[in-house]
């Protein structure tokens, strides 16, 4: 979107225009992933523009789904997946948080061992979750996840539904899409299986 049609737009609208973006460009993965589809910088981060303003897709993400960034702080993953935008993956940390997870994790230059990268349950932010900055969010317990979440426009039951309106009414992606609220494109990924392979 550029700013001059941003200029037509209000606040809550704008917000909602990016929170679609993200949605609508992004893929979940089997891992729990949401990927951010584009061309990836040479950190594997993917940059984007909205409104004139540069940030990575994580950082916009992070700031329509969970909060602010605060001052001075980054966007960091706890799955360690530069494109992915899943709002419960990402965590606002200090510089230091963010080089210590790097070292952690093998990165700061050297990729040599991806395997033997801690991560899920051995990663450091779940075994010394104190060590995690976590803004205003006095209760992580209440955090949403996966479906919960706002970026998952989707659910199994809306996917089902799907399906059957294209194997069984012989509706169009694109006429399902609309129905849905998302791209025909994504339509398609959900029905023909190549996203929501879980549901049944
Ligand atoms: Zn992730």
């Amino acid at each position: 979107m550029k700013r001059s049609e941003a200029a037509l737009l209000k606040p809550y609208e704008l917000f909602n225009a990016l929170r679609i973006k993200l949605v609508e460009n992004s893929i979940p993965t089997e891992r729990g992933c949401v990927e951010y589809q584009g061309a990836p910088n040479s950190s594997g981060y993917i940059y984007l523009s909205f409104c004139g303003v540069q940030a990575g897709a994580h950082v916009f993400s992070f700031e329509v789904f969970v909060e602010p960034v605060p001052a001075g702080l980054h966007v960091c993953h706890t799955c360690d997946n530069p494109p992915c935008i899943n709002p419960s993956h990402l965590f606002s940390g200090t510089r230091k948080t963010n080089m210590q997870d790097a070292a952690d994790k093998g990165r700061n230059g050297s990729q040599t061992h991806p395997a033997s990268r801690p991560r899920g349950e051995g990663h450091w932010t779940r075994q010394q979750p104190e060590k995690l900055f976590r803004g205003k969010r006095e209760n992580p317990g209440n955090v949403l996840r996966g479906e919960q979440v706002a970026l998952s426009v989707l659910n199994p039951d809306k996917v089902r539904e799907m399906r059957i309106a294209h194997f069984a009414n012989k509706e169009t992606f694109s006429s399902i899409g609309r129905r849905f609220g998302i791209s025909h494109v994504n339509a398609r990924k959900a029905i023909l299986r190549i996203t929501w392979k879980h549901v049944q």
